[in-house]
């Protein structure tokens, strides 16, 4: 085994991390893990405040989790999903189309969030294609303002983040890029059709173009955890089946009850055509994702083989039956034991724990949404002002609480709290209290912006 030292000494050397400016990195080594605590190499315990990006559902080293991918270690480890399957990665098609909403019954695996809706926007433009009554126009997509969907070149094209996606302008195809839906942008009053009222007027005048819209249900994630305003999912999904456009749900953070619920459609009633699922679908254990078509949308690529009606894309590892046992298990926990319970459990801990962040002078606002929340920085408190974005205020705030025992990853101003659901009580009060501590540290004497890049960092 290396010492801490060599692998500290590799990591900066050889390990290019996704998200990191590696000249200021400071490697943190992760050698294990149990429930919501992350261990490194030196004998330190990080609490796990984001679920290892947004992902780990039920903690690390969940006995059911583990049993469920060792037993499926004894069987086989991988088998492709071209011309054939695997016994877990059926059961887990089954599954999902059981548990998705509507007629959404049929499950195209990937491995990651952004291959999920690769596929999706690729299903749906060759569904238009070569639908009974071909619709060979309808070739582009509607995104919204701030929105992300992952970094391959199809799911960044219908991002919106500049910070991730101006580099590679040139190589991203055009969307119709519709305002961001944010409920606290909105005049005062004004419901979601203040919103919709532009979706109305761009799917009237363009719909025989447009394939699909493509949406992240009720919550933008990277955008700084927005929350669109009620009734907006539904309006949309209204409007999108009054003007023939397909509707992409990218759940792939909200799905899988993070937020209490299968899917943040349910919150809506909302059926879309297409259903991506990822990161909390193996509990966070391994790749895997799902996207979920409808009946309707699958039969358009039935045919003989000379018809050359199938799907023509697919990745290696798709429905890796390693993941699908993971996911299996995932979703039983989900399912059996009440994952909606956990969510439910800790609620109200939840909101006690924001409540008493808005006490401090430096916190404008905070939100949440089953069991995920967002804290609002700014120098005054009031919510117009911002920080000089060099001055990486809620980056300062995390640094300060990986000092105390927390693991954090901001998104701009916004500091997340997303931990695993099956977080305890006692977890969750020592989550609040190096939170409020971490931020009253930093935001009374912050760094001035020449200092904080030398604090070694990420993105
Ligand atoms: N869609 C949404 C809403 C996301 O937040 C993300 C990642 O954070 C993705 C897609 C991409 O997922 P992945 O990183 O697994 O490719």
């Amino acid at each position: 085994m290396p010492t801490s030292a060599e692998l500290i000494d590799w990591d900066r050397q050889h390990y290019w991390h996704a998200f990191t400016q590696m000249a200021e990195y400071t490697p943190l080594v992760i050698e294990r893990a149990e429930g919501v605590w992350l261990y490194d190499v030196e004998g330190n315990r990080y609490l796990d405040g984001i679920s290892s990006m947004w992902c780990n559902l039920y903690g690390h080293r969940h006995p059911k989790i583990d049993a469920a991918i060792r037993n499926q270690l004894d069987q086989v480890a991988h088998a492709t999903s071209l011309g054939m399957a695997t016994v877990p990665a059926i059961q887990l098609a089954k599954r999902l189309a059981e548990l998705a909403p509507g007629d959404l019954n049929h499950v195209f695996f990937g491995s990651d969030g952004s291959s999920a809706v690769e596929a999706a926007i690729k299903i749906a433009f060759q569904y238009w294609q070569q639908h009974e009554y071909p619709q060979p126009k309808k070739q582009r997509f509607i995104a919204l303002g701030e929105a992300y969907h992952g970094d391959t070149l199809g799911s960044a094209s219908v991002g919106g983040i500049d910070r991730f996606n101006a580099m590679f302008q040139p190589l991203l195809f055009d969307v119709i890029r519709l305002p961001i839906p944010d409920r606290e942008k909105l005049p005062a009053g004004a419901d979601a059709s203040y919103y919709l009222a532009e979706l109305d007027r761009v799917l009237s005048a363009e719909h025989e173009t447009i394939a699909a819209m493509v949406i992240e249900p009720c919550i933008q994630a990277a955008a700084g955890m927005i929350f669109h305003p009620a009734g907006y999912l539904h309006g949309v999904r209204e409007l999108t089946r009054k003007y023939n456009v397909l509707l992409i749900a990218d759940e792939i953070v909200t799905g899988c009850g993070r937020i209490g619920k299968m899917s943040a459609c349910e919150l809506e009633g909302v059926v879309p055509d297409l259903l991506c699922l990822g990161k909390s679908l193996s509990g966070g254990y391994l790749p895997i994702s799902a996207t979920i078509a409808t009946s309707e949308i699958y039969q358009a690529f039935l045919g003989t083989a000379a018809s050359a009606r199938s799907f023509r894309h697919g990745h290696t590892y798709a429905g890796n039956p390693l993941a699908a046992a993971a996911a299996l298990a995932a979703l039983e926990i989900t399912q059996d034991s009440g994952g909606a319970q956990d969510v439910s459990n800790r609620q109200e801990q939840l909101n006690e724990l924001l409540a008493n962040l808005e006490r401090l002078p430096h916190v404008a606002s905070t939100r949440r949404m089953g069991m995920i929340a967002a804290v609002e920085l700014t120098p005054t408190g009031a919510n117009a002002e911002r920080y000089p974005v060099e001055m990486r205020i809620a980056y300062q705030i995390c640094r300060e609480a990986l000092k105390r025992g927390l693991w954090l990853r901001p998104l701009g101003d916004t500091l997340v709290i997303m931990p695993p659901l099956s977080i305890t009580q006692d977890e969750l009060t020592f989550f609040g209290e190096m939170l409020h501590d971490s931020i009253a540290t930093v935001t009374a004497n912050p760094l001035p912006p020449d200092q904080v890049a030398h604090l070694a960092g990420d993105d």
